[in-house]
Formats: C-alpha cells, structure tokens, sequence
C-alpha cells in the first residue's frame, strides 16, 4: 500500500502536472470509493473547479481547489491516480457502458454512505483490514484495464486525471474546510515534520504498552508509517518491533525517529517502494525496493549480521520481518 513516500510522490508528481488545471467535467463510474458526497454533489462541486496545490498528509494525497474543498484521496492498495494526454475511444465507450450501469447504483449506496460517515477511528481500523486483505490476496494478477477507473476528471486543457482503483480498497473524499480540520486534527503528526522534536515523539511512543510496530502504524499518533516503513524503520534500530512502547528508553525512541526519518527521506529520493500494485502519476514504479532490508526477505539473511530473518503475524495480522540475533 502507498505509505508516505509513494504518497509524496504522487503529490509532488501531480503537483507539477495538474496545479492550476481547471476541471471541465467530472464523471464517477464507480460511485462506491467516494466518501462525505453523494455522486451528484461530487460532480457538481467539482466541475469548474480550479486545481491548486497538491499535496500530501499521512497517506492521502490532498488536491486543494479554488472553491476551497479539498479532495482527501487515500489509494490504499490498488488506487492511484493517473494523468493522462487523451483517452482512447473505447476506454470512452467501456465507462460510458460502466456509468450507465453505476448511475442506479450510485444514489443509494452514497445516500447509506453519507449516514454512516466513516471518522478517523473507523477509518484506521479499514484500512488494516484493507491491508490486510489486499496482502492476502497478493498473489493475483492485476488487471490494468481502463475498467477500473472509478472517478474521470476532464481537465480544459484537455488532459483527464482519473483515479483507478482495481479492487476499490481506497477512498476519495470531498471535504469542506471544516470538515478537513477535523480529519486532519484526527491524524498524528507528520515525521518529517521538523516541529516533531525527539522529546514529542518519544513521549508519543513511550506511554502506550502495545508492540512499538503497531504504535508506529496507527495513523492517530503517527501519520503515513505503514507495515513496509515500519518494518524497515524497526530494523534500522535494531528495535524488535514486538517490544512494548512502554519498554523502550528515551534514547532508543530518538534513535528510531532518526531512523524513520532516514528511511522515509531515501524512499522519497528513490519515488518509493513498488509492490505489485503502486504506481506514481505516471503509471512507472518506485526504485526503493532493492533496498528493503527487511519486509519481504524472511528466510533470507540479515544484511546487518548475516542471521537468518525471521516473520510473525503476531502483530495486528500484519506481516513482521525482523533480525532475531540484532533486533532487541
Ligand atoms: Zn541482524
């Protein structure tokens, strides 16, 4: 799933390419990744609207527009949002058939979805079982066909911006100013952040007795850290991520802000980590993979001391890779 650097990537990314465009129309084939708006509120609310800064909290990519709501996208596993010159006339006529066919759909499920407004608590907890599932499934093939475009943006100059999204594990919110407070109030703060001191962030850490890795993930203390980020972050350390918050000295906890920072801050340089289904804004992959220490090499050896890596799901179901030999 996109974590902070693949997330900044994409911000950055459509940052450059669509701030400034103005939205000529807006069309939802797959009504059911919205949230806060019904299909119609959302069309009509952003059409004509101007895109300004592109931008990123925690893992949502967050498009301010001139009409001062913002668009909260949080792709989670298979969402990414694509900029394209032109699109083809039978990706036209392929979401014309899907429109036609989500337009019944669409009022109702955004009407119960409005009811049952998901809060940041909620939302967290989705999201690991998002995860979770999309990591149970990785195994099967992605389909990369047009189909799967679930909101088309028709810029004037053109150029469309869709949001796809396979398996509509992820989200895409129209938030006014107030309700973006709440949301973002919601959400821990930022690690790279310069206003984050050692001291802060260790008494985030240091007062709650869960398993440091799953304090890490929570996006209400600590926004944009994931299971990849969070493993690797860990391992650089030397911090076995089962080890209670509570069990770590004030030194430790600064020594693992340095670390996640240092491995955010290289992820980012490298436009993140690919893993079968995230793609920048351009459709291309992240490079950071071939440095992951950790996530994905259990059995393989520890770079670090040559012990064999070992994984547990012991974790909130997720998978944890660690060092056991240099790991404390
Ligand atoms: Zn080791």
């Amino acid at each position: 799933m996109p974590e902070l650097p693949e997330t900044e990537t994409i911000a950055r990314d459509l940052h450059g390419a669509v701030g400034g465009a103005v939205i000529g129309a807006t069309s939802v084939p797959r009504p059911d990744v919205l949230r806060e708006v019904t299909a119609v509120e959302f069309a009509e609310r952003t059409t004509g609207a101007q895109i300004g800064r592109v931008w990123r909290r925690a893992k949502s990519v967050i498009l301010d527009l001139s009409t001062e709501d913002r668009l909260v996208v949080t792709p989670r596993f298979t969402g990414a949002l694509l900029i394209e010159l032109a699109v083809s006339t039978a990706e036209t006529r392929a979401e014309t058939r899907a429109e036609t066919r989500a337009e019944t759909r669409a009022e109702t499920r955004a009407e119960t979805r409005a009811e049952t407004r998901a809060e940041t608590r909620a939302e967290t907890r989705a999201e690991t079982r998002a995860e979770t599932r999309a990591e149970t499934r990785a195994g099967e093939p992605t389909p990369t066909s047009a189909d799967y475009t679930a909101i088309h943006w028709q810029l004037t100059d053109g150029r469309t911006l869709r949001y796809r999204d396979v398996r509509r594990l992820g989200t895409v919110a129209l938030m006014s100013p107030d309700r973006f407070e709440r949301w973002t109030a919601a959400l821990g703060p930022e690690p790279l952040d310069p206003a984050l001191t050692a001291e802060r962030f260790s008494g985030i850490v240091r007062v709650s007795s869960r398993a440091v890795k799953s304090i890490l993930m929570d996006q209400r203390r600590m926004a944009g850290i994931g299971n990849i980020y969070a493993n690797e972050a860990l391992w650089r350390a030397k911090i076995r991520p089962t080890r209670r918050g509570t069990a770590l000295s004030r030194a430790a906890a600064t020594t693992l802000l340095a670390e996640i920072r240092a491995v955010l801050t290289e992820s980012i340089a490298l436009r993140g980590t690919s893993f079968r289904d995230y793609r920048d804004a351009f459709g291309g992959r992240g490079g950071f993979v071939a440095r992951l220490a950790v996530y994905g090499r259990a059995g393989e050896p520890c770079t670090r001391c040559g012990a064999v890596l070992r994984s547990t799901h012991a974790i909130e179901g997720r998978s944890t890779v660690f060092c056991p030999a240099c790991q404390r």
